[in-house]
């Protein structure tokens, strides 16, 4: 028996609790500011949440873009929910919900859309709507807009949304984290836990 590493979070990793979520720290970081919000449930994607776990992760993921622009002047938002495996399975088939926000000032929309087509949307209120209806997605936000790429069936490759933004970022050998080797980045990361959990204390009650 597989235990999903995002159920059970290791503990020095977690940064803040509400009723139904987590923030993490990502265990394997692009850059200093990357962290995730995990749903303390076992759900496989955004678009399965009910809408009062999803408000909680809007109010949640608002004040982290908010203070992720303020510290490094600019953000990036993403959920490969279904569609993607992440570190959370040590590539067994299982797949947790989990929303990625960290610094980068990049833009991969185009080349998402030249993949899936893409569908602007207001907030992640929208999300289980596009997928009840159209199956698995892609959630994408950036300092403009948030977009949510509808896959048709069409699988994403291993490492997708990771290399495209490794690969925008000039750092292509981040783009695979089961090869993480960048100590120097978790250290700093750890650092940035501290700075963020009194700024999440705060201003988002548990
Ligand atoms: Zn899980
Ligand atoms: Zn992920």
């Amino acid at each position: 028996m597989i235990r999903c590493v995002y159920c059970y979070p290791q503990p020095d990793l977690i940064v803040h609790e509400t009723q139904n979520l987590r923030v993490v720290v990502d265990p394997f970081p692009i850059c200093v500011g990357h962290v995730l919000v995990l749903s303390k449930k076992h759900y496989g994607c955004i678009g399965e949440l009910t809408i009062n776990q999803i408000k909680e992760l809007q109010d949640m993921a608002d004040v982290l873009t908010q203070y992720t622009k303020e510290q490094f002047g600019h953000f990036i938002s993403f959920e490969h929910g279904r569609a993607g495996i992440c570190a959370a399975t040590h590539g067994a088939l299982c797949v947790h919900m989990h929303l990625h926000v960290l610094p980068a000032q990049i833009d991969i929309v185009k080349a998402l859309a030249d993949q899936y087509s893409p569908l602007k949307i207001k907030k992640l209120d929208n999300l289980p709507k596009q997928f009840h209806g159209f199956g698995e997605y892609i959630f994408y936000h950036n300092q403009h807009d948030r977009f949510c790429f509808l896959l048709n069936s069409k699988p994403i490759p291993p490492h997708y949304l990771r290399t495209l933004i490794t690969h925008a970022r000039g750092e292509p050998h981040l783009s695979n984290w089961e090869q993480y080797q960048a100590p120097e980045i978790v250290n700093r990361n750890m650092q940035y836990k501290t700075q963020l959990k009194s700024y999440l204390e705060a201003h988002i009650p548990r």
